[in-house]
């Protein structure tokens, strides 16, 4: 199966996207995971993706398809993904589309999660993130280990540069701007269920489970 979470940022889409990889029994590909560990190796490619994030904008199109074109020809993902964070723009859902067909695969569900700014900005200026696995926490609703170590992996837990309240401003503009096209790309497929972002974190998974199951 390939599935798209969908939403703003600081929807939940990775952490929900985390708390389903083992029983979808698919991986979870996160461009925003892929472009941190890029810039962390300190290449070239990496050093392009940094000049948008710091700003809080959006990597130029022909840049993250470079990247997501590597990870989709490996065998990493031959049997689906838990697509979070990517496509982010028309453009990215097309090309995305093309690459799936090639290989005999769609975007078969994309469950968009709904959360207004307010819970956005609390959401997102509280949040902690794993160096190395990506796994999220949140200083109030989900509070990480005092000695700050990641529970799942062991790695370093850390404060994204991208998550002040005025990034996220932009980052929302954004994803008004440009994001927001991608559903409705789906939504002409009919491959679209919608959900309240907002609750406790089990409760949350299963409206996706239901929005999965549905139709
Ligand atoms: P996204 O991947 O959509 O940007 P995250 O999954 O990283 O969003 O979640 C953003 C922040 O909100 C994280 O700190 C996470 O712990 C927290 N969070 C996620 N889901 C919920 C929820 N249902 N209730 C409260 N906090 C949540
Ligand atoms: P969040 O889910 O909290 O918005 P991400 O980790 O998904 O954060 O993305 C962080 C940043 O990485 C974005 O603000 C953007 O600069 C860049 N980025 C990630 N995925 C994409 C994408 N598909 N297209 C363009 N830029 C992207
Ligand atoms: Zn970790």
């Amino acid at each position: 199966m390939d599935l798209l979470l969908f939403g703003p940022p600081g929807a939940g889409k990775g952490t929900q996207a985390k708390l389903l990889i083992e029983e979808l029994g698919i991986p979870q590909l996160s461009t925003g995971d892929m472009m941190r560990a890029e810039r962390a190796s300190g290449s070239d490619l990496g050093k392009r993706f940094a000049e948008y994030m710091t700003q809080g904008l959006l990597v130029p199109d022909e840049l993250v398809l470079e990247l997501m074109e590597k990870v989709l020809s490996s065998d990493a993902a031959a049997k689906g993904a838990i697509f979070d964070g990517f496509p982010r723009t028309a453009p990215q859902a097309e090309a995305l589309d093309a690459i799936l067909a090639k290989l005999g695969r769609k975007i078969d569900r994309v469950v968009a999660i709904e959360v207004d700014l307010n819970v956005i900005i609390d959401r997102v200026t509280g949040r902690r993130v794993c160096k190395s696995c990506g796994q999220t926490y949140h200083l109030r609703y989900d509070p990480p280990p005092s000695d700050g170590v990641c529970t799942a992996c062991g790695g370093e837990i850390y404060q994204r540069a991208d998550d002040t309240e005025e990034k996220v401003r932009t980052r929302d503009s954004e994803y008004q701007a440009k994001t927001s096209a991608v559903l409705e790309h789906y939504d002409a497929k009919g491959v679209v269920v919608r959900i309240d972002g907002v609750g406790e974190l089990p409760e949350v998974t299963d409206r996706i489970r239901a929005a999965i199951a549905s139709k």
